[in-house]
């Protein structure tokens, strides 16, 4: 139940056996940031949250001065920022989408960089002049990925501007299908399972009859990530999980064994998800992974993890 006592965080996500997964805030904002302190850091800043009411585009001045306040509540730590994921669930007056039949399928989040090269490329100016003024560990990423094609440009902007640590999220099927590819031109990936789930169960996210369709512990959705996972392994880089699945403290475990090496989160799900990660071993977290991802459904997953994870390895 959400009452259970569990210690506070201590900073330092890590397994029974020591074995170190960084917990990490998602954000929208400086007030939020400043909330979030106790974090490793960020894993998602979601920038479009700051801009939402806005008729006109911020100017970089304005942008640069809202990312400062994100980058000085992590000072020297690892902060994530995310380009402008607008459209479909996120509509954002500034940027004006035509009319779509499917929105979700439509020119949402990297995609709108097409049309509007100049709005990526002002707010990638801000940010490395934020990054710059705060001293900041600072990590770009892109939402809404579909092509290595797609990662390998997003990649070329970010390290124009001085950028030195790019990266894409995974959040469609063929993002992750393609996961070998995409880690070759980017220095990281993040999962979005939201949106993951969303594309790869054909069921709207905002969905409420659909909710178990939309459900992060589907196989088809366990499989998917595991790819990454797995790609992430071979490459040598990190694979960030950034959706509301990494706050469910029964899932991290099973994120963990599917390669997961960060799990960012909503602050209050810090202390539950440190203390399940607290308590299990990486070879728990492999086998929990195994026995979900093998499931033939979400509550046979869920079972089939919490099994692994309550018997003593
Ligand atoms: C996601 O899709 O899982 C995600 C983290 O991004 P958002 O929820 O902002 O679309
Ligand atoms: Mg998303």
């Amino acid at each position: 139940s959400a009452h259970v006592d569990v210690a506070p965080f201590d900073g330092t996500g890590r397994t029974s056996d020591g074995h170190h997964i960084e917990l990490l805030a998602n954000v929208s904002g400086g007030a939020e940031a400043a909330d979030a302190a106790r974090a490793e850091g960020v894993g998602l800043f979601r920038t479009e949250l700051v801009f939402l009411d806005r008729h006109e585009e911020p100017s970089v001045a304005e942008q640069t001065a809202a990312y400062r306040q994100v980058f000085a509540a992590f000072p020297g730590r690892h902060v994530v920022v995310r380009t402008l994921d607008a459209g479909s669930d996120k509509p954002l007056a500034f940027l004006p989408a035509a009319r779509e039949q499917n929105p979700a399928l439509g020119v949402r989040g990297y995609r709108t960089a097409r049309a509007r090269p100049d709005v990526l490329e002002r707010q990638l100016s801000a940010i490395a002049a934020a990054a710059q003024a705060e001293g900041a560990d600072a990590w770009v990423m892109a939402p809404m990925i579909a092509t290595a094609a797609e990662a390998r440009d997003f990649a070329a902007a970010c390290r124009a501007h001085g950028l030195r640590q790019a990266g894409v999220m995974i959040e469609t099927p063929a993002a992750a299908l393609c996961a070998d590819e995409i880690l070759a031109e980017v220095d990281f990936v993040s999962i979005g399972t939201n949106d993951l789930a969303q594309y790869a169960m054909a069921a709207d996210r905002q969905s409420g009859p659909l909710a178990e369709l939309t459900d992060a512990w589907q196989p088809a959705v366990l499989r998917l990530i595991r790819l990454v996972g797995v790609a992430g392994a071979a490459a040598g880089k990190p694979v960030g999980v950034c959706g509301e699945a990494a706050s469910d403290p029964a899932l991290a475990p099973v994120l963990v064994g599917l390669g997961a090496t960060s799990l960012s989160m909503a602050p209050r799900a810090l202390d539950a998800v440190a203390a399940a990660l607290g308590a299990v071993s990486r070879e728990q977290c492999v086998a929990a992974a195994a026995a979900a991802a093998g499931a033939s459904g979400p509550r046979e997953a869920r079972a089939a993890g919490a099994a692994v994870l309550s018997s003593t390895a």
